[in-house]
This record gives structure tokens, C-alpha cells and sequence, in this order.
């Protein structure tokens, strides 16, 4: 099989990694996750991971919380997720690096720019934790932050649906899929790809975004040969 892509983000959101349980982590679920992104890396293809922190806690639907506190708790939680994805990875014997936003030097590397890109270089996969390391945005702005600032090819967003929809597919039996869309067409009909802080950042750096299920991890294998799967978004 030969790779489409040279260097990919992909952002997984933490529910992807609760298995059945919708919360904290089944380790059978982020193991069959990395055994798919090993096969990737080993197609010669740079992986840099954002990972969410939904499946610990989610700072924005906190209601009682002070939304800042309740944040840096969804922060942390994205380190966790990258903790366990950096030990799956490596007990296959992946190089693997984990970058955090806010700086816990006891556990990972503070985010450093080039020595990220460097890693990758050198077929390290890099994880970056704590999402932008600011409250108020999430780990999908994260991930097109980070894509445009290590040039990534593409954005896959690894989810719990195989797609964007006409409308949520879960409440609306008659929603349709799209194979492909615009950032103009994902922002003025307000579809749930990604917040709109995300999607504008993607329209304005050009950075395309594949939406997929990760529910069959071999789904990221796919998506970095080029198969059509899922939605494609671009300009
Ligand atoms: N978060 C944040 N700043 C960021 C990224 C994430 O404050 O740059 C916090 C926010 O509380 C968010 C939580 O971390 O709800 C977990 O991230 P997200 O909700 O994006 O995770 P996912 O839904 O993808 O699992």
C-alpha cells in the first residue's frame, strides 16, 4: 500500500478511546487505535497526534464550574489520553513523544516547534497534550493550530460518526452524508464538523480535513492511502 500523505495530524476526541463504556479508557480500544497508526508510521508516513479529553471531562459543558478552572481540567484530561496512547505506541515499539501546551516537564516535553517537526523527521510520532494550553477553545482548534504550524498534509478527525450529515444522524433518520464539502459551505450551514474557531482556521491555512469513524481503527490506514472514506472537507 502506498501512502497519499507525507505528514498527518491526526485529532482522535477522547470519547473515541472509552470503548463501550463512553468513559476513561479501555486499554483493548487504544491499543487496536495505535496498532492502526503504527501500520501508518510504518508506510513512511509522519503521525502527529491531538487528542481530546472527553472521555475525563470536557470543560465547555461543565455548568456549574468556573469555565477556566474547568478547562485546565479538560487539558489535563487530554494528558492522560496522550499518556496512555504514548505507552500503547510504544510497547509496539514505536518512537513516541509527547509535546504538552503547559509545560509539565516531570511527564513531557513542553511544545517546542522545530523540535517537534524534528522528531517527526526522525519517524518519531509526536502527541501533543493539553490542547492550545488556553481555555476557551478545544482540542479541534488545537489540532489546526498545530497542523499549520508543523505543515501537515491533512487533518484526519477520528470520531464516533463516518461523516458530516445534513443533519445530527442520531436524532434525523433522513440525514444524508457528504463525501465532500467547502470551509464556506461546513461554516454557513453551521454543520457539526468542528467548532467554528476550528473551521474558519482551516478555511483561512488551506488545511483540508478528513472526517471518519474510528469505530474500525483500520480506517486511519485507509484514509492515509487516499481511500474515500468519510467526508472530505476543503476549499
Ligand atoms: N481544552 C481547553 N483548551 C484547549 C483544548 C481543550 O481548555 O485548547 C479543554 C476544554 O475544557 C475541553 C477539554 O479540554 O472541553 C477537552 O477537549 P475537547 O472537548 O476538545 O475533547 P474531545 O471532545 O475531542 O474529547
Amino acid at each position: 500500500m502506498e501512502p497519499k500523505y507525507k505528514r498527518i495530524l491526526l485529532k482522535l476526541s477522547g470519547e473515541a478511546l472509552a470503548g463501550d463504556k463512553k468513559q476513561g479508557l479501555d486499554y483493548d480500544v487504544v491499543c487496536a487505535i495505535c496498532s492502526s497508526i503504527k501500520q501508518v508510521h510504518d508506510l513512511g508516513v509522519q503521525v502527529a497526534i491531538v487528542v481530546g479529553g472527553g472521555n475525563f471531562w470536557r470543560g465547555r459543558s461543565s455548568e456549574k464550574m468556573e469555565r477556566t478552572r474547568a478547562d485546565h481540567m479538560g487539558m489535563l484530561a487530554t494528558v492522560i489520553n496522550s499518556l496512555a496512547l504514548a505507552d500503547a505506541l510504544e510497547q509496539m515499539d514505536v518512537d513516541v513523544r509527547v509535546q504538552t501546551a503547559i509545560s509539565m516537564q516531570a511527564i513531557a516535553e513542553p511544545y517546542i516547534r522545530n523540535r517537534a517537526v524534528r522528531h517527526l523527521e526522525k519517524g518519531r510520532v509526536v502527541i501533543f497534550g493539553c490542547g492550545t494550553g488556553n481555555p476557551f477553545f478545544s482540542t479541534d482548534t488545537a489540532s489546526t493550530l498545530r497542523a499549520a504550524e508543523i505543515d501537515a498534509d491533512i487533518i484526519f478527525k477520528a470520531t464516533m460518526v463516518d461523516g458530516v450529515y445534513t443533519s445530527d444522524p442520531v436524532k434525523n433518520p433522513d440525514a444524508v452524508k457528504y463525501d465532500t464539502l467547502t470551509f464556506a459551505e461546513v461554516l454557513n450551514k453551521d454543520l457539526a464538523v468542528m467548532d467554528s474557531t476550528a473551521a474558519s482556521m482551516c478555511k483561512d491555512n488551506n488545511i483540508p480535513i478528513l472526517v471518519f469513524s474510528i469505530e474500525d481503527p483500520q480506517n486511519i490506514v485507509r484514509a492515509a492511502c487516499g481511500e474515500s472514506i468519510g467526508t472530505m472537507v476543503q476549499k
